[in-house]
């Protein structure tokens, strides 16, 4: 189980790693929400698909070699094709999909800094890896800053961007009328956060919106992660908790003096570690984010 939903964490980063992995023993699975709304996972972030009578509306779309295998789930699923692609954030394993449904006549919408991060490409992201600039093709065609709707399938969905979260470019969509949400890489289910510090993340930032999106949420709302199953509030909190707990133990130290490898070797997070930080983001990486990220706000504070 554990070595399952690591290699799903680990695929957050596999960006143009992906090209040399083998997408053909990946099936997509698809998990009902309601009447509309469908959960699409195979290998990559979580999918979420609307279906109605405007057509078919697709969040993130995973890797380029599996989209073959989305678009025929999308087919069984709906009878159609995508016709709205909203991306959560530029990470390859939630846009790796984007040239070939933006070949196929999807009209892709995003944040302003997803098209900005893929028009642009990075040669080294926290991991170390490249994903090199995008196609047009594969660049979203309406963009958004802080929020706009989108009024699909007899729901009005609200896309909200809080600043500066996993990445500088992090889009929460909201079925108001359905009560379901997807958080994108936001929301790690039950893992410790991936906080791309090189893309504009930020812990503060990320705290911020988990806390934003936890206000506009209820018992019923069903909340959709970045990675793992479908998750409700009180999950969501148990994420900031630990994620506030572990930031403010690595602030004190921090003031204290103490250096990145010696706040490691203190095992603040050791009661979390075994179930937290089994996947790709293991404690050291996350008290990694947190002493670099708290570094990183300092400084642009002056
Ligand atoms: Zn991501």
């Amino acid at each position: 189980m554990f070595r399952v939903l690591s290699i799903l964490l680990f695929v957050c980063l596999a960006l143009t790693l992906s090209a040399q992995r083998d997408f053909s023993k990946v099936e997509i699975t698809a998990e009902k929400i309601n009447e509309n709304l469908y959960m699409l996972q195979g290998s990559g972030g979580n999918i979420v698909i609307s279906k109605g009578e405007d057509g078919v509306l697709m969040i993130d779309d995973q890797f380029a070699p599996l989209s073959e295998k989305i678009m025929a789930k999308v087919k069984e699923l709906s009878g159609g094709e995508v016709e709205y692609l909203i991306n959560t954030h530029w990470h390859g394993d939630h846009t790796g999909g984007n040239e070939n449904f933006g070949k196929a006549g999807a009209t892709i919408i995003a944040h302003e800094n997803v098209r900005m991060r893929m028009q642009r490409g990075l040669t080294k992201i926290s991991s170390g890896r490249n994903q090199p600039p995008a196609p047009s093709i594969a660049l979203p065609v309406i963009t958004f800053t802080d929020d706009m709707k989108v009024h699909f399938n007899g729901d009005d969905l609200h896309l909200f961007h809080f600043h500066n979260g996993h990445t500088d470019g992090d889009g929460i969509v909201y079925f108001s009328g359905q009560n379901v949400v997807h958080m994108g890489d936001t929301f790690f289910k039950d893992r410790y956060p991936f906080i791309d510090l090189k893309s504009g993340g930020s812990v503060n930032g990320l705290l911020k919106t988990l806390n934003q999106v936890y206000f506009m949420v209820d018992e019923a709302t069903v909340i959709v992660p970045g990675h793992g199953s479908l998750a409700n509030k009180a999950e969501l909190k148990r994420y900031i908790d630990v994620i506030t707990e572990l930031s403010e133990k690595v602030t004190m130290m921090k003031n204290e003096g103490k250096s990145e490898d010696e706040i490691v070797q203190a095992g603040i997070s050791v009661k979390y570690d075994e179930s937290w930080g089994s996947g790709f983001i293991n404690p050291t990486k996350f008290i990694g984010f947190l002493y670099n990220g708290i570094v990183e706000e300092k400084m642009m504070d002056k």
